[in-house]
Order: structure tokens, then C-alpha cells, then sequence
């Protein structure tokens, strides 16, 4: 009698273990999903945080991710989730009950955290840099040995001495290493601002399961950005390529559209460079194609694009811009260009590396981007017609190409 309730107990026992690892997994396993749609960095960051806040992922109170900038041997605050004041954790808590979110709720509501900031956790935790050395603390501690910490007594969180800690307010926490391919790459800090309750051995063991699935995705969306950044680049010269340039292009009418805006467009074109390219050989060539992207990159503003068009052409969209300014920046370019020393460039008929420009803005000149791109490129032809080194600006005389 009293084997067999031993026995019963035991299998009750193996049962409740077998129930909680199949939750843990399917917890896992939607996480996993969520990280996957998506290859937007700043995305797959908000939705690790969530899934370690959320009380459908593991449940604590406010999550904090710091990433490794390699170059610079620091430690970056880059996302915190959760509250920083009690009146703060208070509406949060009462906004989560009264709106039975669950785990996709929080992480549809990424678009309203990316457009306003977030809390001013995420605000605080942007400001924090930690520089990677032993005494760089606790977090930079678990980055350069790949190891998690868990402080969960008064005893031990006073022998801990840590600025972000203390900025950040945090008491009892744990901190975990997000890890690619063995490489650690930020680290997760955790902890229960609010509720105060006790972070348990089990809470670290499922948290550092799901930081090795974490640190992949991130891995993989740094990945995704970069190749993106590749492919849209021309190699050369490192401006944005012809395909990126027709995409952007797109983009930026789409938005002269909807906020009633001017755009403008910029085709130019190096003078008689054949005759420098037969001249000096290939390699000279590419050197100057090489210098003349650097100049224009420098002397372009914050929101305009510039783009290799194809061999000796460039394009450059001014965003915002009217018909005269577009007009100014080209001559200045032009000037710029004029004035600049390149290589051996006296063996050119005018003894200088020179370009011709021509200049069309939408919705003024064109009603759509072919339009644009065609009357660009005829202002361009007009001003080699008129004698090279200028910049014309399309006009209705200009003549249709042949
Ligand atoms: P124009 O003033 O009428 O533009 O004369 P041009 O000689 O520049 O024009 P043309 O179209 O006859 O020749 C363009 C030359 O640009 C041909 C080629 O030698 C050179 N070119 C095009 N792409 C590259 C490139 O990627 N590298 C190098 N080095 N030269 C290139
Ligand atoms: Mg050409
Ligand atoms: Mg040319």
C-alpha cells in the first residue's frame, strides 16, 4: 500500500516535470518564431526583451540588452523593457491586466516602442558605455567570460560596486551572455523591479537557454544587414549602386508626393575621360572614379543620396530640395571637383579632370522617375553640347534626344 503511493507520487512527480519542460519548450519554440520574422536588428532586440518580460515568456519585471562595439572595446546600452519608477511599473502592470496582453500583443506593439522612443528605461539604458576591462564591472565581466551571474541576496548585491547598476537602479538581478558562434556579444541583465520576487536558480537556467537562441538571431540579423549594405554598394567607389539608386529614387518621389515636396536630381558625367582612361590605363581611371565618389560623399548633406549611375556617371537625389538649390549644390560640386589636384590629370584636353552636370527636379520638370532620370540626363548632354565643365539645368527648350 504504501509502495504503491510512493509510487504514485513519483509518477505525478515526473509528470509535472515533463508538463513544465514541454511549456518551457513551446515557450522556446514561439519566441523562436517571433525572432525569426523578422531580420531587423532593432526588432529582434525589442522581442528578446519582451519575451523575457512578458508573463506568457519568462516573466521578469524589466529587461536590459547591452551589446559589445568591438571596435571601440565597449559595452553599449542598447534596449531596456520595463518600468524605472513604481507609478510607472504601476500603469504598465494595470494597462497588461486590463488588456490581456499576451506575447504577440507586446510584440505587435513594437511599432508604437520604435516611434516613440520607448520608456525612459530604453532612455537611461542608451546612455550607459562600459568599457571592457576587469574593472569594468559585473556586465563586462560576463561579456569577457562568457559566464552568467546571479545576485539574489542583500549579503551579495552589497559586495557588488557597479555604476550601471546603480544608474539603472537595479538590486537583485541576473546577467547572462548573449553568444554567437562562442563569441559573447552583449549580455542580457534581468531582474524584478517591481514585484521584488526572488530570481531562482531555474528562472537563470531558462534564461541562459533562451540567450544562446537570442545571440544567433542577432548574429544572423547583423549578418542580413551587412550583405544588405554590400549589395546595394558599388564596390569601386563605395556609393550606393544602380539597382539600390532606382529603388531609392522610388522612394523618395513616393515621399516628394505625399508631403508636397520638390526633389531633385542630379546626372553627371567625368569630361573626355576615355581620354585618360587611353591615356593613364584602366587602374588611373578607376583612381579617379575612386577620389571623385570620396568628394562627392563628403560634400553631400545628411539626407541626400549619392549613387553610381554606371561607368563614369553618377546620380546624387536631393531630398527636399527646389529647382534653384538643386542647381547651387550642383555648381558648387562642380567647382569643388574642378579644384581638386587629381593624378596626371594636365594630359586631359583642358589640363584638368572636369564634369559635366545636369540638373531636373520632380514634380516641376517630370511626373514620374523615368521622366526625372530622362530630363536629368538631357540637362546633362546639354551642358557637354555647350562646351563641358558646367552644369545645365533642364529646360523646355532643351530638344528631345534623337
Ligand atoms: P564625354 O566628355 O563626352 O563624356 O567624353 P568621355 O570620354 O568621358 O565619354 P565616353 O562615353 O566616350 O567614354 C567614357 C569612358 O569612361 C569610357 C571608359 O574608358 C571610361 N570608363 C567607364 N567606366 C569605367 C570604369 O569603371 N573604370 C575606368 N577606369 N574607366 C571607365
Ligand atoms: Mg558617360
Ligand atoms: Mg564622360
Amino acid at each position: 500500500m504504501e509502495k504503491e503511493l510512493k509510487e504514485n507520487m513519483e509518477v505525478e512527480l515526473i509528470k509535472k516535470e515533463l508538463d513544465k519542460a514541454r511549456a518551457e519548450l513551446s515557450m522556446l519554440y514561439e519566441i523562436g518564431k517571433a525572432m525569426h520574422s523578422t531580420l531587423n536588428l532593432d526588432e529582434i532586440l525589442y522581442i528578446i526583451l519582451t519575451a523575457v518580460t512578458a508573463h506568457t515568456g519568462l516573466g521578469f519585471n524589466r529587461a536590459m540588452l547591452f551589446m559589445v562595439n568591438e571596435k571601440e572595446n565597449l559595452l553599449e546600452g542598447r534596449m531596456g523593457i520595463g518600468p524605472q519608477s513604481g507609478e510607472e511599473a504601476y500603469q504598465i502592470w494595470k494597462k497588461i491586466e486590463t488588456e490581456k496582453m499576451d506575447l504577440n500583443d507586446f510584440i505587435e506593439a513594437y511599432k508604437e516602442f520604435s516611434t516613440q522612443g520607448g520608456p525612459p528605461l530604453n532612455h537611461q539604458v542608451k546612455t550607459i558605455k562600459i568599457p571592457l576591462r576587469e574593472d569594468g564591472g559585473i556586465l563586462a565581466l560576463s561579456v569577457m567570460e562568457g559566464m552568467p551571474f546571479l545576485i539574489n541576496t542583500p549579503e551579495a548585491r552589497t559586495k557588488i560596486n557597479d555604476i550601471a547598476l546603480s544608474i539603472l537602479k537595479v538590486d537583485q538581478f541576473v546577467v547572462v551572455p548573449l553568444k554567437a558562434k562562442e563569441k559573447s556579444i552583449g549580455v542580457i541583465l534581468a531582474d524584478n523591479f517591481v514585484t521584488k520576487k526572488t530570481i531562482t536558480n531555474e528562472d537563470m537556467r531558462l534564461l541562459i537557454m533562451f540567450a544562446n537562441q537570442a545571440g544567433l538571431a542577432i548574429d544572423n540579423s547583423r549578418l542580413y544587414e551587412q550583405t544588405l549594405l554590400l549589395s546595394n554598394t558599388d564596390y569601386l567607389t563605395r556609393l550606393w549602386n544602380h539597382g539600390y539608386f532606382q529603388q531609392l529614387i522610388s522612394e523618395e518621389i513616393k515621399k516628394a508626393l505625399e508631403n508636397k515636396t520638390s526633389l531633385g536630381l542630379i546626372m553627371l558625367d567625368i569630361d573626355n575621360f576615355k581620354n585618360y582612361n587611353d591615356t593613364l590605363g584602366h587602374q588611373a581611371g578607376d583612381k579617379v572614379l575612386q577620389q571623385l565618389g570620396t568628394i562627392i560623399r563628403e560634400n553631400i548633406r545628411r539626407n541626400d543620396w549619392a549613387c553610381r549611375y554606371g561607368g563614369e556617371e553618377f546620380a546624387i537625389i536631393l531630398p527636399q530640395t527646389n529647382k534653384e538649390d538643386t542647381y547651387k549644390f550642383a555648381e558648387r560640386l562642380r567647382i569643388k571637383l574642378e579644384q581638386h589636384p587629381f593624378p596626371k590629370e594636365e594630359i586631359q584636353p583642358q589640363q584638368k579632370i572636369t564634369v559635366s552636370l545636369g540638373v531636373a527636379n520632380f514634380p516641376e520638370d517630370a511626373t514620374h522617375k523615368d521622366e526625372l532620370i530622362y530630363k536629368a540626363d538631357m540637362a546633362m548632354l546639354e551642358a557637354k553640347k555647350r562646351g563641358r565643365n558646367r552644369t545645365c539645368q533642364y529646360t523646355s527648350q532643351l530638344l528631345p534626344r534623337q
